[in-house]
């Protein structure tokens, strides 16, 4: 039998912070254990916000924590063929729609999903004439996934959590379409978006165990979903909890968490952030 694969997969939006830190260890760890596969993807799809300074410094960041990773790492500004493949073959389904609304447009349309995070959208296709009349005007839409056409194809699905979602979820957990509702997967300003990428780099890095924080959990869903009407195959999920500083605020880019650089300039070895990060 092949051995199981795992993947650590950072947006190089800004440094890695102790969060991270927890996270890449926690699936390095679990790599070793199982004897498996570590790979690195860098989740490079947002353009405007990405840098090769980013990426370059979570490389540097891995290296002091003692991670290796089997070179070379993926990056996803290179898949673009690879996410349109998958487009093209979610729209010969008929499972994607062009929306032509605009962000506030779609804000005012949300409905609170009944036990989703967040308010999700779901929006309708135009008829034919009218979304004819749009694409001759030039007007800019994004592709949109038609999340109950999906779900009604794909039947019920479920998928395996070995760790435990935010409300201590565990084992076979049904897919539940209404946490996202018609997510958008494509757009001229980013291309492809975060969910389409993922499932379609997962397969293709062959992950078999996807570890990573439990803030992902709800998007796990639509995950599974979009990997069954690609007919790829379905990794093992296991989330782990968020860390959080003693301010009680979770280590995040946009908290100003200190990052791991900072942390090693003031002279902190990699063995003390190991020590103070108490992985499971
Ligand atoms: N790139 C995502 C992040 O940095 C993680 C994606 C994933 O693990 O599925 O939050």
């Amino acid at each position: 039998m092949s051995p199981p694969v795992f993947r650590f997969a950072p947006s190089p939006t800004g440094h890695l912070h102790r969060g991270h830190a927890y996270s890449a260890l926690t699936t390095w760890r679990a790599a070793q254990a199982a004897d498996g596969r570590f790979r690195l993807r860098i989740e490079d799809i947002d353009r405007t916000r990405s840098r090769p300074e980013f990426e370059r410094a979570i490389l540097e960041d891995l290296a002091w924590l003692g991670i290796d990773w089997e070179p070379p790492h993926l990056l996803q500004s290179n898949r673009g063929p690879a996410y349109g493949e998958a487009l093209d073959r979610l729209e010969a389904q008929g499972l994607i729609y062009r929306c032509f609304r605009t962000r506030r447009e779609v804000a005012e349309a949300m409905t609170q999903a009944p036990h989703g995070p967040e308010p999700a959208y779901f929006g309708e296709r135009l008829a034919g004439a009218e979304e004819s009349r749009r694409l001759g005007d030039s007007q800019p839409f994004a592709w949109r996934l038609d999340i109950r056409e999906a779900s009604r194809l794909a039947g019920q699905l479920a998928f395996t959590e070995s760790g435990s979602g935010p409300g201590g979820e565990q084992g076979r957990i049904q897919v539940d379409p209404a946490l996202t509702g018609d997510i958008v997967l494509a757009r001229k300003d980013i291309g492809v978006a975060y969910h389409l990428a993922v499932v379609v780099d997962d397969a293709f890095q062959e992950v078999t165990h996807v570890v990573r924080g439990c803030d992902l959990f709800a998007a796990t869903s639509v995950q599974r979903l979009l990997q069954a009407q690609l007919g790829l195959p379905e990794p093992i999920y296991r989330h782990h909890r968020l860390l959080v500083g003693p301010d009680g605020k979770r280590y995040a880019k946009r908290n100003r968490s200190e990052t791991l650089q900072a942390i090693r300039e003031r002279g902190v070895s990699a063995q003390q952030l190991i020590a103070e990060l108490e992985l499971d």
